[in-house]
């Protein structure tokens, strides 16, 4: 007789090429969470993971919000069973520039083992596989593990409704372990467990010249261009050592130990991994420390955006009046995002002219969170990734930042797992996102041992 294990292992390698029109489906709903013009989609969405969790037979409800609306679904058994809260985004980054993909980003297709579209893998590709093993498990045997689930709408804007959204309904989201899988894999065929994420801050910085733009040949000498004076500004956040020069910001990091650096060390993310990655003649970043450290364990200041005066076709002589900057940082553990602002607010206090007038909103914040890997529930899916790929799970610290992590911690009082199979290929955040289907279909069977794990495991 076939385990209840093997049964459901069955159902999904059976059910392949559903699982795969889907998540087709799914991606087909252009769910970009920053755009106005698609708020309409990102209900459509909702309703259609609200659709496909209830023929799977969850309780669902839509919890609204100011912003997007959160998905929750619940199949409580027994309560003497472990509880595992399966957490998910379904909103996605806007898919410009458009005349860069090469098939529509809302029209996904498959190439060379490759599902393509926007949202394929982050993480509607990822939502999708959790589904499906639950589906291969619920439409065999059945599983004694009480399942929520928490599918938000808004994390790539920084997840404004979340905090009170698990303030408020703390009760019923209550888990002994939240799984999330948005995050990758650090290579093809390397189970990867993520166990050190970054935070963020986001700002806008805002200068402010001459009241309107002005000729530059009647005005051009006499007044600081504010372009010019926010590239300034901007170049001097950095030493030339890579170092950033905010007053105060490396102070509360935590070194990385000797043990710690030799681990990574051993890291397949080395200096010709990113190379290759990137497509640059060069590396960069701060002096005296490996990528996997640099990416990792230790902070950075980017610019995301700049815009000023004259940007079309031809040429026009202008100063423009105003120019902005979108900065952020990636946070390691001990940073607090309120602190990094004002450390900003003190770098511009200082280092701004006279000649101009500057404004700093900030954006988006989460602080950085560093995961238990020796929790029950992180071992068994350790070894549920195993069982999948036939090798040992890899852990590393991942430069992202998912602000969720710290906030169910810190408000549910639950701990993540973070795991996922998205490949560093994927150009997520990019034109021509993808999926590496055989990748997803070893990801479903991954998961369905792990939720057999945790059946297994005493509470
Ligand atoms: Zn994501």
């Amino acid at each position: 007789m076939t385990s209840p294990r093997n049964a459901a292992l069955e159902y999904a390698k059976e059910n392949q090429e559903k699982f795969l029109n889907s998540l087709k489906d799914l991606v087909r709903i252009p769910s970009v969470s920053t755009a106005p013009e698609h708020k309409a989609d990102m209900l459509i969405a909702s309703h259609w993971l609200m659709e496909r969790l209830e023929s799977l037979g969850f309780d669902t409800r839509l919890i609204e919000t100011e912003g997007h609306p959160l998905v929750f679904a619940e199949r409580t058994i027994d309560p003497a069973f472990q509880t595992v809260l399966i957490y998910g985004h379904y909103d996605v980054q806007p898919a410009e520039p458009l005349d860069l993909w090469l098939s529509p980003p809302f029209d996904p297709e498959v190439r060379d083992d490759s599902l393509f579209g926007r949202g394929a893998s982050d993480m509607k590709g990822q939502v999708i596989a959790c589904m499906s093993a639950v589906e291969s498990i619920l439409k065999t045997t059945g599983l004694n593990v009480n399942l929520k689930w928490l599918i938000e709408g808004e994390e790539e804007i920084g997840s404004p409704s979340l905090t009170p959204v698990l303030e408020e309904y703390k009760e019923l989201l209550e888990s002994d372990i939240v799984l999330n899988t948005d995050s990758g894999m650090i290579a093809r065929n390397t189970p990867t467990i993520t166990y050190g994420l970054r935070g963020l801050a986001y700002f806008e910085l805002r200068v402010f010249g001459p009241q309107s733009d002005l000729h530059s040949g009647i005005f051009g000498g006499v007044v600081h261009n504010p372009a010019q004076a926010l590239c300034e500004l901007i170049a001097g956040m950095h030493d030339e050592k890579g170092r950033v020069t905010l007053p105060g910001y490396y102070d509360p990091v935590i070194p990385v130990s000797e043990k710690e650096h030799k681990q990574l060390a051993e890291s397949p993310l080395d200096e010709d991994f990113y190379l290759k990655q990137m497509g640059v003649n060069e590396l960069w970043g701060e002096e005296g420390y490996i990528p996997a450290e640099r990416i990792g364990a230790r902070p950075t200041l980017e610019i995301n955006g700049l815009y000023s005066g004259f940007t079309g076709q031809g040429s026009k002589t202008v100063i423009p009046s105003w120019a902005m900057a979108k900065i952020s940082m990636r946070l390691v553990p001990n940073q607090d995002p309120a602190e990094v602002q004002q450390q900003l607010v003190k770098y511009l206090q200082t280092h701004a002219p006279n000649t101009i007038r500057w404004e700093l909103t900030p954006m988006a914040g989460a602080p950085a969170s560093l995961l238990n890997t020796s929790l029950p529930a992180s071992e068994a899916l350790a070894d549920a990734l195993e069982k999948a790929w036939g090798k040992k799970t890899v852990y590393k610290r991942e430069g992202g930042s998912i602000p969720i992590v710290y906030h169910m911690q810190t408000i549910l009082g639950s701990d993540s797992i973070l795991s996922g199979f998205g490949l560093p290929d994927d150009s997520v955040h990019a034109p021509n996102e993808k999926l590496d289907l055989p990748t997803w279909y070893t990801g479903i069977e991954a998961l369905i041992h792990f939720l057999f794990n945790m059946q297994d495991l005493e509470k």
